[in-house]
């Protein structure tokens, strides 16, 4: 299985610091081939990044989607939109849109569902607060999410984030023994929803993932990857990140 490793920049860099950043960063990672690369700049940035990875081994991600295709919807872009724009894969469900936006698993269904539609591969967020942790409840979110984020949904061009909210951007790590633990459950509820099929899907961490932790983030058995927000807007950082060593 490849790896699959995402830069989240949420709502950072603009059309410059874009092309600064992929002109320093693609020749760090242009002998990378058993990682897939991904960079979800913001939308206004997505022409510049689309322009400077062509003929590289990166791709493009948006880091939302409407469900509708066009019309009066205010603000919003759609998945053939993003398809338009370069984009190979979308980030849906993040804890910031469910906390912020107040995007419920209904809501993030209806978002995968159009977005696998259109033919985007799909990054695919979950994970419980700090509340929810330490009142025991961390299995039943995830699997709430995961069993309502999924329903009528095949698994093919899935990835699955697990995101601690209490370890987004916060510099608190999940344990590689805590991230492992909540991996090895998701692999068995996708295993519940599509049998062997679910052996193709990978399973990436996101939560204060530096150059530091990673390598041993990726040294567990269920981590197929990272979802990274703070530690992939600094070139550096993130060209260590992608070529992390297994420890
Ligand atoms: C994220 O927002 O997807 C994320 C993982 O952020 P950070 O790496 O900054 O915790």
């Amino acid at each position: 299985m490849k790896n699959f490793i995402a830069a989240n920049w949420k709502m950072n860099k603009t059309i410059g610091e874009t092309r600064e950043f992929l002109r320093s960063f693609i020749p760090n990672v242009k002998d990378v081939k058993d990682t897939d690369i991904v960079i979800a700049p913001p939308f206004t940035s997505m022409s510049a990044a689309a322009q400077e990875i062509k003929g590289t081994n990166l791709r493009l991600s948006a880091q939302d989607i409407f469900w509708e295709e066009k019309g009066a919807y205010t603000g919003e872009i759609s998945p053939s939109m993003l398809v338009d724009a370069g984009c190979s894969h979308v980030i849906i469900g993040h804890s910031e849109r469910r906390q912020y936006f107040r995007e419920e698993d209904v809501i993030v269904n209806r978002k995968i569902k159009a977005a696998k539609k259109a033919g985007l591969g799909l990054i695919f967020c979950i994970g419980e607060s700090l509340e929810e942790r330490e009142a025991g409840k961390t299995l039943d979110v995830i699997k709430r999410e995961v069993e309502m984020g999924l329903a009528e949904v095949d698994s093919d061009n899935l990835v699955v984030a697990y995101e601690p909210i209490w370890a987004i951007g916060t510099g608190k790590t999940a344990t590689t023994e805590q991230a492992q633990d909540v991996h090895a459950y998701i692999r068995k509820i996708l295993h519940n929803l599509y049998g062997n099929k679910s052996e193709e899907i990978r399973i990436i961490y996101g939560g204060s993932a530096t150059p530091d932790n990673i390598d041993g983030l990726m040294a567990c058995q269920d981590v197929n990857g990272a979802l990274v927000g703070g530690a992939s807007l600094k070139p550096e950082s993130f060209s260590r990140i992608v070529n992390f060593k297994r420890v």
